[in-house]
């Protein structure tokens, strides 16, 4: 995780704050493959969104502090929701204009480099997630992608990331995100002193 805010783009020049209470999950659609492009696309005062964190396959950065409102689910939600958008691949492919039917003769889910880029994205957007509710005392129960703050007339009818996540099966489905959220949050807090204790169990274990 590392922080660098969109410190150009309107929400963050002239915030105006929130008590959120969902994590809105979010999937870019294609052509915005990591969160160098989509930060840079979004780091600019003439661009009318915005979001609380960018995920992809190598880790994720947080763009707002958790108070500010962004725009990413529309004026019904906005004031509720902190939300992170999780890039899709470069080789995910469109089977129309809309972008809400993935194309499975090229993106097919039971591929072995399919599945590995997509596992790495999901793991890192958990990560985000529990952060978000840590920081911001939401429920994981609370953690709602797009298209299911849309059916509780919350967000604007996009249909991210459940067009995706759905390719997977149950297994990669909302209910088990929110599952495994929850199970991160009941791990204890990664802190100097577990990492020290962990690193001389390492040399002991190499030494011995
Ligand atoms: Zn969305």
């Amino acid at each position: 995780m590392e922080i660098r805010y969109l410190e150009r783009n309107k929400t963050y020049t002239s915030p105006q704050r929130i008590r959120p209470v969902y994590v809105a999950v979010h999937s870019t659609g294609s052509g915005v493959t990591n969160r160098t492009v989509l930060f840079n696309a979004w780091n600019n005062p003439g661009v009318k969104l915005s979001c609380h964190a960018m995920v992809d396959d190598e880790g994720w950065t947080l763009t707002l502090p958790l108070d500010y409102k962004g725009w990413h689910v529309g004026s019904r939600g906005n004031g509720l929701c902190v939300g992170f958008e999780i890039c899709e691949p470069p080789f995910i492919r469109y089977a129309d204009d809309a972008h809400t039917r993935i194309n499975l003769e090229q993106y097919n889910p039971k591929d072995a480099r399919v599945l590995t880029d997509f596992k790495k994205r999901w793991a890192n957007a958990v990560d985000c997630a529990a952060y978000m509710c840590r920081e911001s005392g939401i429920m994981p129960e609370h953690v709602l992608c797009h298209a299911e703050l849309f059916a509780i007339e919350r967000a604007t009818n996009h249909a991210d990331v459940l067009h995706w996540f759905t390719l997977f099966g149950d297994r990669y489905g909302m209910d088990y995100f929110r599952a495994a959220v929850k199970a991160a949050l009941q791990k204890p807090k990664t802190t100097a002193k577990n990492v020290r204790r962990a690193r001389r169990r390492t040399i002991e274990h190499v030494i011995n």
